[in-house]
């Protein structure tokens, strides 16, 4: 039986194409930079989101972090969206590893009010810690987008202030796709970028932080002193750019199927979709007081093959991606309506 997993598109598998990319790989030692696989995928990672230079890093939240250590002093600030992963979901990393104060402004729809942040910004006194950096992330955890428009305009508040921005871009193909321009476009007004190789791009491990030849030299180091110095790490390499070759291009596919099950869902009296926050492969869902629908239905979708992760807060998310077709939606929906 296939199972249906919504949990995430974390849980994508590696495609047929890059398991035979694995197995043919050329290899070499990558703390030497001996590997020419990562060498090709750190330069067409580069290219695509407009810097410099990148670099190969194990997950997303090692590439986030390594990137608050790298734009940071111990005991600087940092001004981020409350809601934002770096400060929700990365374990206090940013206290652990760069040594920083975190100064979280709570926004709308993931969108921090630009006069809040200018207001974040310390000014030179005895008291004060340096702000010497603003995270956005893009697309949201929730969904949501940030506009071209707002990028531009937070970095100019930056630039004014002489602080770096960091985009927190695990998702950020999805937000180009869902924004319709290319993704360098949106990292144009950032200093550096992290996106998932290991999301909705569907390789089984790894992610990308890019900026200046600068930044990214003193980031590899900074990568040794993490214990993310990789070896033969072409092997994983050869299906990022697998990641960046094909799968960035078909996550059209991942929001039409997300569209497609909302569409769906709706149809299901007493439950209704976030309209607002579907813009890419995130469907985001409340059911009604009144209707009998189970606490545990977690639980019992299992019971039929299909995994999706129980209530945040009110809400359901399911998500859409390279393993979800249209065929499994259907099915995922008929199932849902029977423990009603
Ligand atoms: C998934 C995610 C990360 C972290 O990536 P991991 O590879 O799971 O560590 C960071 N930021 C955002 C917005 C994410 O969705």
């Amino acid at each position: 039986m296939k199972i249906i997993d919504l949990r995430s598109d974390t849980v994508t598998k590696p495609t047929q194409i890059m398991r035979e990319a694995m197995l043919n790989a050329i290899v070499g030692d990558d703390v030497y930079q001996d590997d020419p696989t990562v060498i090709r995928l750190e330069k067409m990672a580069a290219e695509m989101v407009g810097k410099e230079s990148a670099l190969f890093v194990p997950s997303g939240t090692f590439g986030n972090q390594l990137a608050l250590l790298t734009h940071t002093n111990r005991g600087d600030e940092v001004i981020l969206e409350a809601n934002c992963h770096i400060k929700k979901y990365e374990v206090a990393g940013a206290a652990v590893i760069a040594g920083v104060q975190l100064n979280s402004i709570e926004g709308v729809k993931g969108e921090m009010d630009l006069s809040k942040i200018k207001q974040a910004i310390r000014s030179e006194d005895i008291h004060f810690p340096k702000t010497s950096l603003i995270c956005l992330e893009n697309a949201t955890g929730l969904g949501t987008l940030l506009s071209l428009d707002y990028m531009e305009k937070v970095a100019n508040i930056a630039k004014e202030a002489d602080i770096h921005i960091h985009l927190d871009g695990a998702r950020v193909f999805n937000a180009a796709t869902a924004l319709n321009v290319d993704a360098l476009e949106i990292c144009k007004h950032v200093d550096s970028v992290m996106f998932c190789l290991s999301k909705g791009l569907c390789a089984p491990i790894g992610s990308m932080l890019a900026g200046s030849k600068k930044f990214i030299n003193k980031a590899r180091k900074n990568r040794k002193l993490m214990g993310g110095g990789m070896r033969q790490v072409g092997i994983v390499a050869a299906c990022g750019i697998i990641s960046l070759e094909k799968m960035s291009k078909r996550l059209t596919i991942d929001h039409e199927n997300a569209f497609y099950l909302a569409d769906k869902l709706e149809q299901i009296p007493g439950f209704h979709v976030d309209r607002e926050r579907l813009n890419i492969n995130m469907v985001f869902v409340t059911v009604d007081d009144n209707i009998n629908f189970p606490e545990n239905y977690s639980e019992l979708l299992f019971e039929k093959g299909i995994k999706v992760n129980g209530y945040r807060g009110e809400e359901m998310r399911f998500v859409t991606h390279n393993d979800i077709e249209r065929s499994d939606i259907d099915y995922f929906v008929n199932i849902l309506k029977t423990i009603i």
